[in-house]
């Protein structure tokens, strides 16, 4: 094998990197994380943390982490999650606005509102709808590709004045693959040039057949700027949810999806996850992608700290190690050295797989230096 950095074979005995250069500064070498060893040294080194060598593995990980499935007996009625798609221009966030019922596009000032990637309404009846507010194929195909699927209900929307354009058809091909029941949105119907029927008829080309063409794909006319069709909208939403018998158990260690992350400057990492199931509490530990962390604090959608969110809430995350990526899973785990661990040992795969030349495994790389 060639030369590898320290940090590299670090991550591969899934030790940390600073701990080579204490064992190496013992052996007389001074060398920092980033240095290439020769072999000879690397052969001493994993010798030398032999006797202590944690071969993590994807088999340590499962193990850690509780994803067993729930009994019956446990699942409670949870909000459906929702996704809306559609071309560029058609009204997707003008919609989104108008159902969270404040305007940020119209540059009203938008009060207490937070925009953290997803919000929550509550209906009438007390009853919630979580919509994600990050529409746009990519985010929903980047989360699809990374394993994620937190989507119930995808809300397509299709301007009137428009029709169907290359961003429709892409957005009813995602919808088709997820397997995700999809309801359409028919927008701008306020125009004098609004022509709906013209839209569930460019629909059918598309094995998409709304009710008004006696199928089962549910179709409401809005206009997110009028504000007319949204309860009716909101209504069929439910209806639709009620169909998928939506459940999770809010009594067990936490599962979220990380909806959006970033690096805060005065916050350090946040992430909203949006929780599957479980419930996460502030001080929970938790493993999340290749990053670790135990929840500092709790922002919900309205700016407000809260204690503890269960299925189908977002809620912006402080206290993480680093940023981790849309689509990543997060997992509450029993204590922080485990946590730490199984990240650690996510980012030395992460890092193996970035490295070609790599051997494939831990078991691999030990062999080839012998
Ligand atoms: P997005 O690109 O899909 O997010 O679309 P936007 O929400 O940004 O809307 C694009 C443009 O269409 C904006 O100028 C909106 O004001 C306008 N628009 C959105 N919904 C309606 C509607 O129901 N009626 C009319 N007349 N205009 C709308
Ligand atoms: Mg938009």
């Amino acid at each position: 094998p060639e030369a590898i950095t320290v940090q590299e074979l670090a991550n591969r005995m899934a030790e940390k990197g600073a701990d080579l250069v204490k064992a190496m500064f013992k052996m007389g070498m001074a060398v920092t994380v980033n240095q290439t060893i020769d072999q000879d040294t690397a052969e001493l080194l994993v010798t030398d943390f032999g006797h202590n060598v944690r071969r993590v593995s994807d088999a340590d990980v499962e193990l850690e982490l509780d994803t067993t499935e729930d009994n019956e007996a446990d699942l409670k009625p949870r909000a459906p999650v929702v996704t809306i798609m559609g071309h560029v221009d058609h009204g997707k966030t003008s919609l989104l606005d108008a159902l969270r019922g404040t305007s940020v596009t119209s540059g009203e000032a938008g009060g207490i509102t937070q925009h953290i990637g997803a919000y929550q309404v509550t209906l009438k009846d007390k009853s919630q709808i979580t919509f994600l507010d990050t529409p746009g194929h990519e985010a929903f195909s980047d989360m699809r590709a990374r394993g994620a699927n937190v989507t119930d209900i995808v809300v397509l929307v299709v301007a009137a004045d428009d029709g169907l354009m290359p961003q429709t058809i892409e957005a009813i091909n995602h919808t088709k693959a997820a397997g995700v029941p999809m309801i359409v949105a028919i927008n701008k119907c306020d125009k004098p040039e609004a022509n709906p029927q013209k839209v569930r008829e460019r629909l059918l080309e598309h094995e998409v057949i709304v009710e008004e063409m006696s199928g089962d794909v549910q179709d409401v006319e809005v206009s997110a700027l009028k504000k007319t069709g949204l309860d009716d909208l909101l209504d069929k939403i439910q209806l639709q949810a009620e169909l998928l018998e939506l459940k999770a158990n809010p009594d067990r260690a936490a599962e979220g999806t990380v909806v959006e992350a970033k690096l805060d400057k005065g916050r350090g990492p946040v992430a909203t996850i949006l929780v599957n199931r479980g419930t996460l509490k502030v001080g929970d530990i938790f493993v999340v992608g290749a990053e670790s962390g135990k929840v500092r604090a709790m922002i919900d959608d309205k700016g407000k700290q809260v204690k503890k969110a269960g299925p189908s809430t977002p809620v912006e995350v402080l206290g993480l190690s680093g940023v981790p990526m849309a689509g990543d899973q997060l997992q509450v785990v029993d204590t922080e050295t485990k946590a730490r661990e199984i990240a650690e040992y996510r980012q030395g795969v992460m890092q193996q797989k970035r490295t070609t030349q790599a051997p494939a495994s831990l078991e691999s790389m030990f062999s080839a230096l012998k």
